[in-house]
């Protein structure tokens, strides 16, 4: 797989406002419809989320739950149908995306764009590549999609104008399962395990509308369950829930700042490319956001 990513981060932020023809409908995850509209979360594993834990960086963890596809197990809250099993809605957990000053997909412009937390506005280049926490899906990205003959974000941005992307589209031989399927249970894909705990918590997920303890409780069902299982943990459950509610990260910070400060979906920022640089650099960089390499390395 070669691939030509700088300026591009088209797998990093929603750039449907800027080609939403071109753009895809944002969900990595196959038949099952989301209940949110975030496009391309990123899902981790059990062990990414504990890892974010550890690192005091579970203010930037969100849940995901699905609406089920045919024959699938069910439940409902908050009038909402949900995909489940057995009685358990199931869910994933990815990273924030708060709205961004970035200039994507080649255009040079500079728009408000939701953009993952870890992504550099400025850089275009993910703040965690090549760490510890770094996720294993945007390690192997667009591996999956290819291997499933799936169009992959890197052809969408080049069918957008957005320059040559995807050199080589060979399959790295060491590229791991992808993260759905019957082995994902407990892994990936978590079960919460009291349906009844979420009443009120669902209809704000859906609204877009989620609270630090809405999103603290399902980090906890994720970092309490056990892999290719149904069952969870309660006191890890309980322990990592407060660890992810208290945290109180650069990013989890800059998200904040971005939020209160962010223009509509695609509107233009209207700063000079110093201007910008400046206030990337004092709501990310001096809050303690490690650096990105630059793209001669
Ligand atoms: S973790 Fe990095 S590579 Fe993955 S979506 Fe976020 S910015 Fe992009
Ligand atoms: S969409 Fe493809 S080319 Fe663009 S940043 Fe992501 S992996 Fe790189």
């Amino acid at each position: 797989m070669e691939l030509r990513c700088e300026g591009c981060a088209g797998c990093c932020v929603d750039w449907r406002p800027i080609d939403p023809d071109a753009a895809g409908d944002g969900d990595r995850t196959g038949r099952r419809p989301t209940l949110d509209d975030r496009y391309d979360l990123v899902p981790l594993t059990r062990d990414e989320v504990v890892a974010f834990l550890d690192r005091g960086l579970g203010d930037v963890l969100v849940p995901r739950l699905f609406e089920p596809a045919e024959g699938d197990d069910h439940v409902t809250v908050d009038g909402i149908t949900l995909a489940a099993v057995r009685d358990r809605p199931t869910f994933v957990v990815g990273l924030r995306k708060p709205s961004k000053p970035v200039a994507p997909v080649g255009t040079g412009v500079s728009r408000w764009l939701d953009s993952c937390v870890f992504l550099d506005p400025t850089t275009l280049q993910c703040r965690i590549h090549g760490r510890e926490e770094y996720p294993r899906t945007c390690s192997v990205y667009p591996a999956h999609n290819l291997e499933l003959d799936a169009e992959t974000e890197c052809e969408r941005v080049e069918a957008a104008g957005g320059g040559e992307r995807l050199i080589e589209a060979d399959v790295p031989a060491e590229t791991p399962a992808p993260p759905f399927g019957s082995h994902a249970l407990g892994a990936t894909v978590f079960a919460y395990p009291v349906s009844a705990d979420l009443d009120g918590v669902v209809d704000r997920l859906r609204q877009g509308f989620g609270t630090d303890d809405d999103r603290a409780r399902f980090v906890g069902a994720a970092a309490g369950s056990r892999p290719g299982s149904l069952s969870v943990d309660r006191d890890r459950m309980a322990e990592a829930r407060v660890r992810a509610r208290e945290a109180d990260s650069w990013a989890g910070r800059a998200i904040d700042a971005w939020t209160a400060r962010a223009g509509t979906d695609g509107a233009l920022v209207g700063l000079d490319d110093a201007e910008r640089e400046r206030l990337v650099h004092r709501l990310e960089d001096d809050a303690g956001a490690p650096g990105t390499p630059g793209w001669g390395r």
